[in-house]
């Protein structure tokens, strides 16, 4: 009999006991293959030394001090190094302990920033219906994973909604991508115009989206037509990349890939790896400019923002990544696996669509490839191919579609950073053998 909450609240999962490098080992010395860093978290891997190494020491120096009394050296320096990488522009850093917390925060700093510049009237943000922004409160309101959503619905602030940019299912066959993604500009512009340009605070928007839809990467033009927009009608655009920033999709943050740059920027998991909990947000001067000579305070705050052992954990991260010119790896790497799931999955006939940039790749499950067609989500395909993959000795991120329940069943991979090509292969091999086993299964 546990006495934790456990996310399903009948089933007790394997007690993880150890890790090192690219498995988790369960209490009873099995090894899972890491395939998917939790939840896109662990980007080099499992205890690695320098992470560890720096982690010691800053206990030792100083594990907290509270930022209503303090700064510290290390979070300092963690702010300066991600902003030296940073999209030019975005020069300020708030940390907070997660991605939800980031969102939060970046919401919040949004609308501040309205209210200090004397635009009051700005309350509503716009986002998209594919999407996950985090399970708080004002993360969960802007987030369109409806199932998430359903039951807290009556708490939570009212938000305009759009379309995705989902190429695989949205794109008409009458349609270039070109028209695709003129035609979900334009819907994104008629948004703006029913709210009302002067009431919007801003557009939300995950760069490759992630937990809702397995990555999926934004059409070319996409997010430079969004900026144009939100330039136009003085909205701001607010990037989560809680899931799909540092690094993962082969450069640092996401959004490089695509030539704008957001005023507001969130991001989690791979920033501290898994070592501790830190997500953080970065904001513009356009954004804290105002703010800095208005009230002079962000008025939010939490206990454990700027946790030195935090920043310590994600600063040593980050300084591997640099040093070990990770970057250049994910994108050798991240080609590496899009061939091998292709070789290995792409005719199968249930596979609709294997996507995503870098280390961060999406499978989609159909039960009919020409019509595109999802299995009943009653069947829960996702969550098989889960539990094989598990016995298989693999982790892998599952999740069935929530637009409107009609949206399939996807993978998620996002393998850590340190993977050789034939681990990729390794991981590409047992999830097809999981697939072939869970699918047979579902009758
Ligand atoms: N935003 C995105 C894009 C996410 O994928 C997630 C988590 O999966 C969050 C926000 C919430 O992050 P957390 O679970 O750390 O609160």
């Amino acid at each position: 009999m546990t006495h934790i909450i456990h996310r399903n609240l009948r089933t007790t999962p394997p007690v993880a006991a150890g890790a090192k490098g690219i498995h988790i080992f369960d209490s009873a010395g099995k090894a899972y293959l890491d395939a998917c860093g939790g939840a896109a978290v662990s980007c080099l891997g499992h205890a690695h030394p320098n992470v560890v190494a720096a982690m010691h020491a800053q206990i030792d120096k100083l594990a907290y001090a509270h930022t209503g009394f303090f700064t510290s050296e290390v979070s300092e320096q963690l702010a300066d190094h991600l902003v030296a990488h940073a999209p030019k522009g975005l020069d300020n850093v708030y940390f907070v302990s997660g991605g939800s917390e980031a969102m939060e925060a970046a919401l919040k700093l949004a609308r501040q920033y309205f209210v200090e510049i004397g635009q009051p009237e700005r309350t509503v943000f716009i986002a998209r219906r594919q999407s996950y922004h985090g399970n708080t409160l004002g993360a969960l309101a802007v987030g369109g994973n409806e199932w998430r959503r359903k039951q807290f619905a009556p708490l939570l602030v009212d938000v305009a909604r759009v379309s995705p940019c989902y190429e695989y299912r949205d794109r008409r066959d009458d349609e270039t991508p070109e028209q695709y993604t003129r035609r979900l500009l334009k819907e994104l512009e008629d948004k703006i115009l029913e709210v009302g340009p002067e009431r919007v605070i801003g557009f939300c928007a995950e760069t490759v989206v992630g937990a809702t839809a397995g990555a999926v990467p934004p059409t070319q033009g996409y997010f430079k037509g969004v900026r144009e927009l939100c330039n136009r009608y003085g909205i701001l655009y607010i990037a989560d990349e809680v899931m799909c920033g540092m690094g993962r999709t082969g450069t640092l943050y996401a959004v490089e890939q695509d030539g704008v740059v957001p005023d507001i920027l969130a991001i989690a998991k791979g920033l501290g790896g898994g070592y501790q909990p830190i997500g953080a947000l970065l904001a513009s001067e356009r954004i804290m400019d105002p703010i800095r000579n208005g009230s002079g305070l962000f008025q939010h705050g939490h206990t454990y923002i700027g946790h030195a052992t935090a920043c310590a954990a994600a600063l040593a991260v980050q300084q591997v990544i640099q040093r070990d010119q990770l970057m250049s790896r994910v994108r050798i790497l991240g080609e590496h696996m899009r061939t091998s799931l292709e070789q290995r999955l792409g005719d199968h006939p249930n596979v609709g669509d294997i996507r995503g940039r870098g280390l961060f790749m999406g499978v989609e499950l159909v039960k009919d490839r020409a019509t595109k067609m999802p299995f009943d989500p009653d069947l829960k395909l996702h969550a098989k191919i889960k539990a094989q993959a598990m016995n298989n000795g693999l982790m892998i991120y599952p999740m069935g579609g929530t637009i409107d329940g009609q949206r399939g069943d996807h993978i998620l991979l996002a393998p850590p950073f340190i993977m050789t090509k034939s681990d990729i292969d390794q991981v590409v091999d047992l999830l097809a053998t999981s697939v072939e086993q869970a699918i047979p299964a579902l009758t």
